[in-house]
């Protein structure tokens, strides 16, 4: 793989404009380099992918709403699914916890730190290192996932015509979140879509090496505003179709919230043309027995349209995802 000349350009989105000014004139390059910042994790030569995640309380989790080793375990399964979005295999984690002192956080931390080494041991991977630290207040996690990929998948490989394909099913995490917030009671699917998220470090390495994905990303913003990053990268516009989306099976669950909720985890990837006529998207649910579920194209122009529900012309949409800087994070805490 040749080093790549430029960094992948990112979608529209508050968050992603604080990104960009900060790497305004940032050295980013160097012969080390295949995946500059941009994509879903870096690629230095050979193939060692690297990607850091953070998890802080209050603002990716609270402990009313899930334990703390639930949390830890959590932050692991968010970081190592950019790993799985790049077609890698998970070497391991280095993670830097703070927590706050004093008995009442003591045990918290304890399980937080457990729930983060029993979850990279259970991905098969090593803890590789990490940092404590003392918190003012709640605890944090930053995850470094560490892995490797022969053949990176990236955001920008899509091409004019290729299909978007979707692992598993969207919302329930998002729905989730909204039933904590409402003081709803929350069914132990979507509680579980939301504390236990799987990321599909195999199932991203089978689409690159027998369904022939071009491009891909893990969907940690949600669909709309992740389905933005891929159109930027591969200079394309995307169509997502609506009627298609692979709703999480539970009546609480809205469109609204397959296409905008974050935290899902699943893949998006593209591949060309004919995947389930020629049997690709068969052969992905038998070996998996998880859902692969076609959402849109790919096709010249930018941004993301949406084709309602019932047809007709696709209309831009504007909304972003789960962006951390815009008003709807402000009103999700
Ligand atoms: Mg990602």
């Amino acid at each position: 793989m040749e080093a790549r000349a430029r960094s992948t350009p990112l979608g529209p989105g508050g968050e992603f404009d604080r990104i960009r000014e900060v790497l305004r004139g940032a050295r980013s390059h160097s012969s080390q380099v295949l995946v500059p910042v941009g994509d879903d994790a870096t690629v230095l030569a050979p193939d060692l992918v690297l990607s850091t995640d953070l998890a802080l309380e209050g603002v990716h989790f609270r402990l009313d709403w899930i334990e703390p080793d639930e949390a830890g375990a959590r932050a692991v399964g968010a970081a190592v699914s950019d790993l799985a979005a790049m077609g890698a295999e998970l070497v391991g984690v280095l993670a830097s916890v703070a927590a706050p002192a004093g008995e009442v956080w003591a045990p918290r931390a304890a399980a937080f730190m457990a729930g983060i080494r029993d979850r990279v041991e259970g991905l098969g991977g090593l803890l590789l290192g990490g940092d404590l630290t003392r918190s003012p207040s709640g605890l944090l996690v930053d995850v470094v996932a560490v892995g490797r990929a022969e053949r990176p998948l990236l955001r920008s490989g899509a091409g004019p015509g290729d299909e978007l394909w979707v692992t598993g099913h969207l919302g329930g995490a998002a729905a989730a979140v909204r039933l904590w917030q409402e003081g709803a009671p929350v069914p132990c699917s979507l509680r579980g879509r939301y504390a236990h998220p799987e990321p599909r470090l195999a199932q991203a390495r089978w689409l690159v090496a027998h369904a022939g994905a071009r491009a891909g990303l893990d969907l940690s913003d949600g669909l709309a505003g992740d389905a933005g990053h891929m159109a930027a990268a591969s200079g394309l516009q995307v169509i997502l179709e609506a009627d298609t989306l692979p709703r999480e099976p539970h009546p609480e669950v809205t469109l609204e919230e397959a296409l905008h909720g974050g935290d899902d985890f699943e893949l998006l990837v593209a591949l060309s043309p004919g995947a389930e006529s020629d049997g690709r998207a068969a052969a992905f649910r038998e070996r998996f027995n998880l859902p692969l579920t076609r959402v849109g194209i790919l096709r010249a122009g930018r941004g993301v349209a949406l084709v309602a529900p019932g047809g007709g012309e696709p209309v831009a949409l504007t909304r972003g995802g789960w962006d951390h800087f815009s008003r709807i994070q402000e009103d999700m805490f």
